[in-house]
């Protein structure tokens, strides 16, 4: 028999949630949504789903990853139960569900959030103080004579085989919540070969995106942040792989790209901050405090690596490795909540894609 949560509603509505009890079943939300399709009828079941409390329902559902928020939803409402707030945050809470040991849980509550955020700085700090080399050079910028390779390689190699271990038990928690809800689709190497290819389509296109008419450069801000930090990640990558010899490119490919795609992450983060400051878009209606920690973060990480240059080219290396400091931390902080945080969606949405069976 199915468990019914009762306090799931209450939960849903802590972490963005509108008021679901206006809700009378009127249907429009779904006959307004471009995503919503005869079989998956976007997003009305979800609101019987949570009203009920049928939380493995929820999780089993690929819904709330597949919605990309445009609002027409809660704008078109005769009731203003804010629908399209609901898959916002159904999201958080399988993001909460799916973590292993529950330890997202950590990241959205107001409380033990402050001691999570508070406890990775310090951790973070902690480490530099421990490896950061006691004799930089003072003479000139020399950011590895602040931190050494090898010290970075290290933690790099740590930081990636935990984000790689968090998430691959967070997928299983996920695959078995969708296989029990009966949603997964069935394997067959033909249907691995079918939803393989339509979600890396929709990773590197995002079309559903497009779908949603009511602002359409969404599409491209989250296009821009997406393949900007994929940018960053590829010019980090390219850098040590460059330090360490492994290949033979000279180092300002890599400044190239991590600068240009920097760029693009803060063009895509800057209309992301408007939209939520303004508040007129149903899409920022309900921002929760982790989605400003989140783009706060982002935004530190790519400024600090901007600030770090600039000191380094004005010659001026105190201030460049106190910035190389803060960058280290606010990368860290970012790195190390991927896999329980907004962030994690970068994993789970193509997950669900691909484990509904993308057509
Ligand atoms: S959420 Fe609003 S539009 Fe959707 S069924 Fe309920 S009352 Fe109707
Ligand atoms: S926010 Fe947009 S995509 Fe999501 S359920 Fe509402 S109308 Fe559909």
């Amino acid at each position: 028999m199915e468990r019914v949560d009762l306090d799931l509603s209450r939960e849903v509505r802590a972490l963005g949630a509108g008021d679901l009890d206006a809700c009378y079943s009127c249907g429009v939300c779904s006959a307004v949504c471009p995503l919503s399709k005869d079989e998956i009828s976007f997003p009305r079941r979800m609101i019987r789903y949570t009203m009920l409390g049928l939380e493995a329902r929820i999780l089993a559902s690929p819904e709330p990853w597949l919605c990309y928020y445009c609002g027409e939803c809660s704008a078109t409402c005769p009731r203003e139960a804010d629908p399209g707030g609901l898959m916002m945050a159904l999201r958080r809470f399988a993001i909460r569900r799916y973590s292993v040991g529950r330890v997202a849980d950590f990241f959205y509550s107001a409380f033990a959030s402050g001691i999570a955020w508070v406890a990775l700085t310090a951790i973070a700090i902690a480490l530099i103080l421990v490896f950061r080399e006691p004799d930089a050079n003072r003479e000139q910028v020399e950011f590895l004579s602040f931190i050494s390779l090898e010290n970075i390689h290290v933690a790099g190699v740590a930081i990636v085989a935990f984000i790689g271990a968090a998430f691959l038990a967070n997928m299983w928690i996920m695959y078995r919540a969708m296989k029990r809800g009966g949603r997964g689709a069935a394997f067959s190497i033909d249907n691995l070969r079918k939803t393989t290819r339509g979600a890396a389509r929709e990773i590197v296109l995002q079309k559903r995106f497009g779908e949603c008419e009511d602002d359409r450069f969404r599409r491209w801000a989250h296009i821009l942040v997406s393949w900007g930090f994929m940018g960053m990640f590829l010019a980090t990558c390219i850098i040590a792989a460059v330090d360490f010899e492994w290949i033979p490119l000279p180092r300002w490919v890599s400044l190239v790209i991590g600068s240009v795609s920097g760029a693009a992450t803060l063009v895509g983060l800057g209309y992301y901050v408007r939209l939520r400051f303004d508040r007129t878009s149903p899409y920022a209606k309900r921002s929760h405090p982790s989605d400003w920690v989140f783009l706060a973060l982002l935004a530190l990480s790519v400024t600090s690596g901007y600030v770090m240059l600039a000191f380094r080219f004005l010659d001026m290396p105190a201030a460049a490795y106190w910035a190389f400091a803060v960058h280290l931390v606010a990368v860290f902080d970012l790195l190390m909540s991927v896999p329980f945080t907004k962030f994690a969606h970068v994993i789970y949405r193509p997950a669900a894609l691909w484990l509904a069976g993308v057509k």
